[in-house]
């Protein structure tokens, strides 16, 4: 089974439901896909997808949001707070400064809880409540806890989350706290993290909401068909590229997803989907070596460190998916400092676009693939920013400029002023 943009067209196994079945990447064992909980192969622990006996049209979608494309998700509906239909926004001064044809910002950050997290929760849930389970549990850098808490209580399920002790950002952790879900903070990284919820759902402890969740995918494959959508009306073409932060892989998995889905519909052609390029840290860069090193498996890395804690994870679960996505689309994957994702964020800013540490790593990556010539100044580039700025408001606050004391009084007011701008960065 190999996930290539010249798939034929499925065959549907018997164990589909209207149409929609669960399959196995690596042996094809197919399942029912409401009938039990199941997250991996029974097999071969393979990685899951979701498959289709039909592939919808553009013609075929209508409404606002990740419901909007209902005909490429496993239900009809779910559990919504309006979520999708982010902005993508035109940044000239960066498009000029970096060289590109055209580079717009698809920010993610203004979803309801304020990254892209919420695309896949709000299929996620619907599939948990579907499945008839009542407590939903995940690992988390932050913005899934976050995610899972608000749609777990729209959805009047439990929510347990876990996440690395002192490695989550301020925004991140009230979120989880205030939508309800009980936080276990766990004297480990995100990996560790990972391992444990793994181990509590096959126990039947919990539903897992991780992206190895092969539905929280098919709600983020929503974002690369808006920005497809966006670009063939605005440029009357897809883009050439997009580039993305890469934690666990998830998005860069759904995005190829979509466009392989695309293909099938004959409404892409293979030569013409977008390249999909990954960016990570230089402290959390295994997907950027497997790739440099042509590896068919991802290392894992156990000590992973970056000021951009959202991607801050050795062992990209959804490498299996992603890596063929990156390979099959002629795209690439790059890492950058910690320094180069503080001045792109710096720069998204400048244009008025607030974006936590993670989400900068896209146009850190775009800003030094295009340095280096191997993106080109004619390309059409999207690049995703994931999460909002006020996540980490820490981080903002150490990028950006340093609050001047001044008296009470005017007078004390305009002499600091006529001091000029003294805050250095
Ligand atoms: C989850 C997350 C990522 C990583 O996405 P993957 O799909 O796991 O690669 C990147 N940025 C932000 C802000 C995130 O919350
Ligand atoms: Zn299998």
């Amino acid at each position: 089974m190999s996930l290539s943009l010249s798939a034929e067209d499925p065959t549907v196994p018997g164990d589909a439901t209207d149409g929609t079945w669960l399959e196995c990447i690596d042996c094809g064992e197919t399942f029912a896909p409401f009938a039990d909980v199941r997250y991996t192969c029974d097999d071969c622990e393979g990685l899951l997808e979701v498959r289709y006996a039909d592939f919808p049209t553009f013609d075929d979608f209508e409404g606002e949001g990740v419901w909007r494309y209902a005909d490429a998700l496993p239900l009809e509906s779910g559990v919504s707070i309006r979520e999708g239909a982010t902005p993508l926004y035109e940044v000239p001064r960066l498009e000029d400064e970096i060289g590109v044809e055209t580079l717009r910002i698809k920010h993610e950050g203004m979803n309801p809880t304020g990254s892209f997290k919420d695309r896949g929760m709000t299929v996620g849930v619907a599939v948990a409540r579907e499945l008839g389970v009542d407590r939903l549990a995940c690992a988390s850098t932050g913005n899934t806890s976050a995610a899972l808490a608000a749609y777990g209580s729209r959805g009047g399920m439990e929510t347990l989350v876990l996440l690395p002790a002192g490695k989550v950002a301020a925004g991140k952790v009230a979120q989880a706290s205030l939508h309800g879900a009980r936080i276990l903070e766990v004297d480990g990284n995100f990996d560790a993290c990972l391992d444990i919820v793994q181990e509590l759902a096959i126990q039947g402890e919990a539903y897992l909401l991780n992206s190895l969740n092969p539905f929280r995918l098919e709600g983020q494959k929503t974002i690369g068909l808006e920005i497809l959508e966006a670009f063939r009306e605005d440029y009357g073409a897809v883009p050439d590229r997009i580039v993305l932060p890469v934690g666990n892989a998830g998005n860069t998995a759904a995005l190829y997803k979509a466009f392989r889905e695309l293909v099938q519909a004959g409404e892409l052609e293979p030569a013409a989907v977008p390249k999909l390029t990954g960016v990570q840290a230089e402290g959390a860069a295994p997907m950027v070596e497997a790739i440099e090193n042509g590896a068919d498996e991802v290392r894992r890395w156990d000590d992973v460190e970056t000021r951009a804690t959202a991607i801050r994870i050795g062992n990209p679960v959804n490498a299996p998916k992603a890596l063929p996505g990156i390979r099959e689309t002629d795209g690439t994957a790059i890492s950058v400092s910690d320094e180069e994702i503080t001045d792109a964020q710096r720069a998204l800013a400048g244009e008025g676009i607030g974006v936590e540490p993670a989400s900068a790593a896209s146009v850190a990556g775009l800003r030094k693939l295009r340095a280096e010539g191997i993106v080109g100044s004619d390309e059409r580039v999207a690049c995703l920013t994931t999460g909002h700025l006020l996540k980490d408001p820490d981080a903002a606050a150490a990028a950006g400029n340093d609050p001047e004391p001044v008296p009470a009084d005017t007078d004390g007011v305009l002499e600091r002023l006529a001091d000029g701008n003294s805050s250095d960065r």
